[in-house]
């Protein structure tokens, strides 16, 4: 058996993006999960659970156990809720919201997202505590705490 050890540097980069002509654009990549089950495709590569970007109603990404975030389509889930007129920040409550109710969380478990609506509003949010963003605007690049953390402590 492998001896799992601690993997501080590694983690998914999720990054989206708005132009000054209101065009949206999203990236997601990762550096996988540790011992993983051979053949486990996390939710990065695929379009609608680490990433989904939709110029009609805005765009998503997701860092954390990829388990969680497939099992409710997160970063879809969230595009269509803003779709249907929530807030990103209403959405992303929504989407952990979901996580929690369907699963029974491990203390190890984790995952944060961002979103953005096609007005340019955005937020981000995560499960547990130790997720941070990067926002980068007219007033330079500053690291901080997400809007929202479901189970603070
Ligand atoms: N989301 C990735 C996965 O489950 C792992 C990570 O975010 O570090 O494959």
């Amino acid at each position: 058996q492998p001896q799992r050890v601690p993997e501080p540097h590694h983690d998914t980069v999720g990054i989206l993006a708005m132009d000054s002509a209101g065009s949206l654009a999203g990236a997601c990549s990762t550096s996988g999960m540790a011992f993983k089950v051979p053949g486990r495709v996390g939710d990065s590569p695929i379009i609608g659970q680490g990433l989904y970007v939709d110029q009609e109603a805005g765009a998503a990404t997701a860092t954390g156990t990829g388990e969680l975030i497939t099992g409710v389509c997160g970063s879809f889930l969230a595009v269509e809720l803003m779709r249907q007129g929530h807030s990103p920040l209403n959405a992303l409550r929504e989407v952990l919201s979901r996580i929690a109710a369907r699963y029974t969380l491990a203390p190890e478990h984790q995952t944060a997202f961002l979103a953005v609506n096609t007005r340019g509003e955005w937020a981000t949010a995560a499960l547990r505590p130790g997720f941070r963003h990067t926002i980068t605007d007219e007033r330079g690049s500053r690291v901080e705490e997400p809007h929202f953390v479901l189970l603070p402590g």
